[in-house]
């Protein structure tokens, strides 16, 4: 009866035993996956942005997902030069959530690096030491960190429109050979052609593109990639001061300019009315050329809301009237004709969005310069009964951003009304942002197969 019981026993824990290695032969194993963290420190804002990617895959096309973008409380981190002491809780809460988002035993090997734009690069010319110190603290936060922290620099406007181009491209597949297997016809949207990118920031604006058989005159815009095996002669150039807010700071400097202390401003809608601190025109290093000495502190906008008024002038901001090359962008710098499909992202692609223009692949030049005329003629206080929920400073300035955005796409880079339709704005591809970050963080880990870059440029250091 003993040797029953006995048996009947072990028989139950063979059982046990049997489901427990079932259930863990079923269970699938930990993911080897591995992660990123690139922090955007842009002029006006910082986003953190959390990258995955399946370690074994690494070196393939399109396996990089952006997991996670969290937005920091506040302004760009050049305005923290006076208040350094405030950088380390400016950083804590998406830091504190990039903690939980990416799990504990993958920390320490998660890299994070922090790219600053031409917020930083307007306040290193301005006061070298000042941005040294920004920088100083915020590696110092960020080394706090369990994660692998890699550095904060300001990346050169080169790099960002390198990266944004290296971006658009990575996210739309364009570096690698799609083979299609069911049908041998070429199809028209699986060509291989790269896109151009346009980058439109607070600060700066970066056009990058592959031209088509045509030597780029300057060598300071040409980058040469060799990017899983193929060979890429890359136009960029990056505007510092031609983003919009700089821009628009240039447009009042260079309006003030012997008027009264009141600025009846086009490009502001009807009825809305802005006080400034005229120091806001004076400090920044891009109204320097209009000499902004003012006698008084305080400067009233009164908008008038007229878009071709507007546009006037806008367009004496860029200089066409030299041109040392065969063909020039504004302002003496080389452009060579424009070639292929252009993205066109950051705030492009909010303006457009915010004026209800991205629901189609890429609306006409007509439509577009429509939908603007119409928006500026709008009075103020219709705007904000209609608009309640969107920031006042962006609605105020909806009418100017879109202005600017044409006008910097017709006379800055010469897009005609035809070859407009090759303009794609876009925010996401997939989940992941469009923008310089991802190209960043992708030539850092060597996640992009190149034998021999014949050129260095990218860097961290
Ligand atoms: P940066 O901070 O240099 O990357 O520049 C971003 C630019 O986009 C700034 O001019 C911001 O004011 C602007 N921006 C960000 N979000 C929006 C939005 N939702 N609508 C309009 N402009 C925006």
């Amino acid at each position: 009866r003993n040797i029953l019981i006995i048996l009947g026993f072990s028989s139950v824990i063979a059982v046990i035993a049997l489901i427990a290695v079932g259930l863990t032969q079923n269970k699938p194993l930990p993911e080897n996956v591995k992660y990123g963290i690139v922090l955007d420190a842009g002029s006006s804002h910082t986003t953190l942005y959390i990258y995955k990617w399946p370690a074994e895959k690494e070196n393939d096309t399109g396996v990089v997902n952006q997991i996670e973008e969290c937005q920091l409380k506040g302004p760009g981190i050049s305005k923290y030069a006076q208040k350094l002491d405030e950088i380390g809780t400016y950083l804590t809460e998406c830091m504190e959530r990039a903690r939980k988002v990416i799990p504990k035993s993958r920390h320490q090997e998660t890299p994070v690096y922090l790219g600053a734009t031409a917020g930083m690069r307007l306040l290193s010319e301005e006061n070298e030491q000042s941005a040294y110190m920004v920088l100083a603290n915020v590696t110092q936060s960020l080394s706090k960190y369990p994660f692998n922290f890699q550095g904060a620099r300001i990346i050169t406007g080169t790099e960002e429109g390198a990266y944004g181009w290296i971006t658009i491209n990575y996210l739309l597949g364009k570096f690698t050979k799609k083979l299609r297997w069911f049908n041998l016809m070429p199809n028209e949207n699986d060509s291989q052609e790269t896109y151009g990118a346009l980058d439109l920031g607070g600060a700066s604006t970066q056009i990058t593109f592959v031209p088509q058989n045509q030597t780029i005159e300057s060598p300071q815009n040409a980058l040469y990639f060799r990017l899983y095996g193929k060979d890429y002669s890359v136009y960029t150039h990056s505007f510092l001061c031609y983003g919009k807010d700089q821009a628009l700071l240039q447009k009042l400097a260079k309006d003030i300019q012997g008027t009264a202390r009141i600025l009846k401003d086009p490009c502001f809608n009807y009825g809305y009315n802005r006080v400034m601190n005229v120091s806001e025109l004076r400090d920044s290093p891009c109204t320097r050329k209009f000499k902004t000495t003012l006698p008084f502190y305080m400067l009233e906008i009164q908008g008038t809301g007229n878009f071709e008024q507007c546009q006037q002038s806008i367009f004496k901001l860029f200089n066409t009237s030299h041109c040392p090359y065969s063909h020039c962008s504004f302002n003496e710098i080389f452009l060579p004709p424009l070639h292929g499909q252009f993205g066109a992202f950051s705030a492009y692609y909010y303006v457009m969005k915010f004026l209800n223009l991205t629901s189609e692949e890429s609306p006409s030049e007509e439509k577009v310069t429509d939908t603007v005329k119409e928006f500026c003629s709008r009075p103020w206080e219709e705007l904000k009964i209609h608009f309640g929920d969107v920031k006042e400073k962006y609605l105020s300035e909806y009418c100017f951003s879109g202005t600017y955005i044409l006008s910097l796409l017709q006379r800055g880079y010469h897009f005609t009304p035809d070859f407009w339709k090759n303009i794609h704005f876009m925010g996401k591809i997939q989940s992941s942002d469009v923008g310089w970050t991802l190209g960043y963080m992708l030539n850092l880990t060597n996640m992009i197969p190149a034998e021999q870059p014949l050129s260095a440029p990218l860097s961290h250091s």
